[in-house]
This record gives structure tokens, C-alpha cells and sequence, in this order.
């Protein structure tokens, strides 16, 4: 699982990649689902509400995820994280992350977040944040990869 989502994250640099990850109750983090990112095109449409492109920023193509978390769910799993990668930082869940996350219209409130840096085509590092119960701040931990081209 996590050689794809190195993967992913090299192929779509230098934009972000996004998608899901599902799993049940014996393997959390279980399936990989690609989602697009559309990020550059809402920029394009309308960039003062989207000031970022995807170089800097990722929204999840919504057919895409609708589909994935269908698929899970016809073999009985469900999402367990939503992930992203940083292209030219570090595995950090930024504030602009953390938004997106408690946002609303954010499809799976509750889920782990995944973040996977790209520095110069290889991944680095890997950052696995969630959000503590009673203060509903997100805490995380930060994983070196090695080999990471
Ligand atoms: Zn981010």
C-alpha cells in the first residue's frame, strides 16, 4: 500500500495526488483508490476563490471518491484515510489542510490523514495525522522513507 501511494505521488508531481484509502475491521489501511485532483481547474475558473493551483493544494474529484467509497463498500470495507501528497515540503499537515479537513462538505469528517512529501522525485517523508476526540485538534507522527524513488 504504501509503494502505491509513493507512486501516485511521484506520477502526478509536480501537482499533488489525492485519494482514499479503505479498509475493515482487521486491516485499516487496506485499499488504495486514486481520485483526480481538480484543484488546477477550479483555480482556473475561478482563482479568488481558489488561489491555489494543484502544485500547492488538492481537491478530490467527487466522482471519483463517490465511486471508490462504492467500490469499498461492495467488498465491506470502508474509508479508513483520505491522502495527499506535498511536492517540495515536508509531510506537515498544514493549516489549509486541517481546514479542508473540518470543512463541512468534507465527505469523511472522520478519517486518517495521509500526507506524502516529494522532494526532487523521490518521496521522503510520510505523516499520519488524526483528529483527538476531546479537542478535536489534529496530532500526527512523521516517518522517513528511505528508497523512496
Ligand atoms: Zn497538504
Amino acid at each position: 500500500m504504501l509503494n502505491e501511494l509513493c507512486a501516485h505521488a511521484r506520477e502526478t508531481q509536480p501537482e499533488e495526488c489525492c485519494g482514499i484509502i479503505t479498509g475493515n475491521g482487521t486491516e485499516r489501511f487496506r485499499s488504495v483508490y486514486r481520485c483526480r485532483n481538480e484543484m488546477t481547474l477550479l483555480h482556473q475558473k475561478d482563482p479568488e476563490r481558489y488561489p491555489r493551483d494543484g502544485n500547492r493544494a488538492f481537491w478530490m474529484n467527487e466522482v471519483d471518491y463517490l465511486k471508490a467509497h462504492k467500490d469499498a463498500e461492495s467488498h465491506g470495507e470502508v474509508p479508513s484515510a483520505v491522502y495527499h501528497s506535498h511536492v517540495g515540503a515536508g509531510a506537515y499537515f498544514s493549516r489549509m489542510d486541517q481546514e479542508f479537513a473540518s470543512h463541512e462538505l468534507f465527505p469523511f469528517p472522520d478519517v486518517a490523514h495521509i500526507v506524502i512529501a516529494v522532494f526532487a522525485r523521490k518521496v521522503t517523508q510520510l505523516g499520519i495525522f488524526e483528529r483527538e476526540k476531546e479537542s478535536g485538534e489534529f496530532t500526527g507522527r512523521r516517518l522517513e522513507v528511505r528508497g523512496g524513488e
